[in-house]
């Protein structure tokens, strides 16, 4: 009889190297090429940013197969055999987990996979659902990885979801810098606007398609669809050998971590947040350009924190007053004991306050700006020397020099799950499950990158 079988992997690299997405990509060539039957891409599913133990970008990994019960037993093995091949377990901060799930996801598991991708959720919590789903857990070392392994098999792509190909470097190569030709990666970009993202930073030219550290990744384009992956990929042109590719299902550019509203008092060091609220006191710009802006709700206050780095969102945080309306999502950071701070990934800005400038009143006889004689003395002419006891200030609205709508970070700025621009208002349908064309395992050489030597 024939199953669903899920496999879900996380925590195999460390800041030396690895990557748990290359251990998915080895074990999914690996089985598709044993004749496994593969349900959908290899998913990558990027969780709570906002978690201090993270390597990079908080990626775990899940596979999805229908399998003849008999096969269960191999594909394990062949499973964790692959996790500890490509796993450095000398690595202190790497706690490998990989997660056995036999039928379908239920409600339960993908609940904590939901809340996983903005709460700090604890091992203990894992095991009692990985024990109360009925999944099988392997842990290589410590158990930390479970949270994501068991997290990535339950995650929930209704809403929406992105696709990335990826490029692996051969083993001399890694470590040393990435030879992609930074024209090519241009040209791909201007041909795919629209179904690729995040390929070039518009302000600065900068190619953000190629990772920086000791990684297997050579580079990854993020897009709508895999067939449009594919072309764009083969359009890249690389100086060094290519060992594999691979594409994936992905929660990137989707803002899934920016879905859970909060009260301000409820909020929580290292969740991931959205809060309404007021602004509550001037914003304040601190050493290094930063903007600190105070929102409060009917609940408490918290100081906001829109870095240099965020470019628009700092720049319209500036220029905040008290009673405009803000919706304002990102990270929860603890600033000192009782203090959190909301560092800005998105600002909406849903009302603006009437800025008013209170004027002294105009000269009578020269029409010339007349200057106060103190505090409840009246206003004096210094042109006319004409003395006016009883006018008083009167209020003049200002242009606020901001627009109400959502200000975003610049594309080098984002993290994985931020949701670019380009992709607000997208809604192509996608396909559901894989293309036997595309989801072959040899599409590492369906794909030829141009290797220019
Ligand atoms: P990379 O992106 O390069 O694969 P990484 O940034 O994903 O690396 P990991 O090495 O996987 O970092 O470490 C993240 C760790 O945090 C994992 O052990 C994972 O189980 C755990 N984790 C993930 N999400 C949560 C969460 N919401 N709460 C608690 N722990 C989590």
């Amino acid at each position: 009889m024939q199953t669903e079988f899920h496999i879900g992997i996380d925590d195999t690299d460390s800041r030396l190297g690895g990557c748990t997405t290359y251990t998915a990509a080895l074990l999914f060539q690996e089985l598709v090429s044993k004749r496994f039957k593969p349900i959908d891409f290899p998913w990558l599913v990027r969780l709570n940013p906002n978690i201090p133990w993270k390597t990079r970008g908080n990626g775990a990994l899940s596979l999805h197969f229908t399998l003849e019960e008999e096969q269960i037993q191999e594909v394990k093995q062949i499973a964790v055999a692959v996790v500890e091949r490509t796993t450095d377990l000398s690595q202190r901060s790497t706690d490998p987990a990989v997660v056995f799930l036999k039928g379908p996801v239920t409600t339960l598991l993908s609940e904590f996979s939901a809340r996983a991708l903005h709460d700090i959720l604890s091992v203990r919590e894992a095991r009692h659902i990985a024990s109360a789903v009925g999944a099988e857990t392997r842990l290589l070392k410590g158990s930390r990885g479970l949270v994501g392994a068991l997290a990535s098999v339950g995650a929930e792509f209704g809403h929406d979801h992105t696709f990335e190909i990826l490029a692996y470097r051969t083993d001399e190569n890694r470590g040393s810098v990435r030879r992609v030709n930074q024209d090519s990666v241009r040209q791909m970009d201007a041909m795919y606007q629209g179904s690729t993202f995040n390929n070039i930073d518009p302000e600065t030219g900068r190619v953000l398609i190629c990772p920086h550290g000791p990684d297997p990744v050579l580079f990854g384009i993020r897009g709508e669809d895999p067939a449009s992956l594919v072309n764009a990929c083969a359009l890249v042109g690389v100086e060094e050998q290519v060992e594999s590719i691979m594409v994936f299902k992905t929660n990137q550019g989707t803002d899934a971590h920016l879905n859970c509203r909060r009260t301000i008092r409820v909020l929580r060091p290292y969740q991931s947040t959205v809060i309404a609220g007021t602004i509550s006191d001037a914003p304040r710009i601190i050493r290094g350009g930063h903007t600190i802006f105070e929102t409060s709700d009917e609940t408490g206050s918290i100081d906001c924190a829109a870095y240099s780095t965020t470019g628009t969102i700092r720049e319209t945080a500036s220029h905040l007053i008290p009673g405009d309306l803000v919706i304002v999502s990102g990270g929860i950071r603890l600033r000192r004991i009782g203090e959190l701070t909301l560092n800005v990934e998105k600002l909406e800005v849903t009302g603006l306050a009437n800025a008013i400038r209170w004027e002294n009143p105009l000269c009578s006889d020269c029409g010339a700006r007349c200057e106060s004689m103190g505090r409840g003395q009246g206003f004096r002419c210094r042109k006319c020397n004409l003395h006016f006891e009883k006018a008083s200030k009167s209020p003049k609205s200002e242009p606020r020099g901001i627009m109400r709508g959502i200000y975003l970070p610049p594309p080098r700025a984002h993290r994985h799950l931020t949701k670019p621009a380009s992709r607000y208002g997208f809604r192509t349908p996608k396909p559901s499950n894989a293309s036997s064309a595309v989801i072959d395992p040899t599409l590492g050489s369906l794909v030829s990158v141009p290797v220019v030597s």
